[in-house]
């Protein structure tokens, strides 16, 4: 598709700035986003998103487990979101117009989340207990984003919905009369989301190669799922472990495509 094209070299160029040095195939091919998802419209989903995202922060604030600004953690979140941004677009032209948000909850779960929009929150207990270097960091953002970009949410609420339905029957069923409904339904929902094994090998990939085009180490993927399967041995593992199942089949697949993603990270790296 010719404009898809010029919108993944408007992306590289504004990631690398040349465009013409970026290998052939090097992009992972994922193929088109679910059809199902233009059922919900996404401008809703994504206002639905930041009200329930704000009341996230606001409980967090209350408690005072929300990292203030100015704290190293957050710090160093908030600059890799900003090697990980610039290249978004590429998989979803809409996130030029997101409000991308980052934030640190203070709590032992191994949790994070991208919500639609551009919605970012960590848990420290991912960071602590996992012992996150920057590159594994980028890999689990690049992942959370990527579920965002490819509108894993928005296709999997449509699917859950059934087929043919438009937001106003959307609203309906949910007892909807405005967005501040929308809001208290369809976020609490997106936030207990479960994706597909589909979802999750698209954001894999996808995450994998954001990371590389934002400079950092595509192999940090190996290791990082290495400390998820390690963190979830016996008993009831994390729940982002029970919605991340780890194992062989996805430490080996992230492990074949990083040499498709090799190429991206020197030339990022080459290029800051
Ligand atoms: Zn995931």
């Amino acid at each position: 598709m010719a404009c898809r094209l010029a919108l993944d070299r408007r992306g590289f160029l504004l990631a690398a700035g040349a465009a013409a040095a970026e290998p052939a195939l090097a992009q992972i091919d994922v193929g088109e986003a679910s059809r199902l998802r233009s059922l919900v419209p996404a401008g809703e989903l994504e206002t639905a998103s930041a009200q329930e995202y704000q009341q996230m922060l606001a409980q967090a604030r209350q408690q005072r487990a929300l990292a203030p600004d100015d704290y190293p953690q957050l710090q160093r979140l908030r600059a890799i979101a900003q090697r990980l941004i610039p290249v978004a677009p590429r998989w979803n032209d809409r996130a030029r117009q997101w409000k991308w948000e980052v934030n640190l909850i203070g709590s032992k779960q191994i949790n994070a989340f991208c919500m639609p929009g551009g919605k970012i929150a960590f848990f420290t207990g991912l960071l602590d207990q996992l012992s996150l270097t920057e590159d594994e960091t980028a890999v689990v953002m690049g992942h959370e984003m990527a579920h965002a970009l490819r509108e894993h949410a928005r296709s999997r609420i449509a699917k859950t919905r059934g087929t043919g339905m438009g937001l106003s029957v959307l609203s309906q069923l949910l007892g909807l009369g405005q967005v501040g409904d929308l809001a208290a339904n369809v976020g609490t929902q997106l936030l207990a989301l479960k994706f597909s094994r589909e979802d999750e090998v698209e954001a894999d990939l996808v995450g994998l190669e954001l990371a590389a085009r934002g400079g950092f180490d595509p192999r940090a993927s190996v290791s990082l799922w290495e400390k998820m399967g390690r963190a979830s041995g016996g008993g009831d593992g994390p729940a982002f472990l029970s919605t991340h199942p780890t194992g062989p089949d996805r430490i080996a697949r992230l492990r074949d495509n990083v040499p498709k993603v090799q190429g991206l990270y020197e030339q990022a790296r080459g290029a800051r």
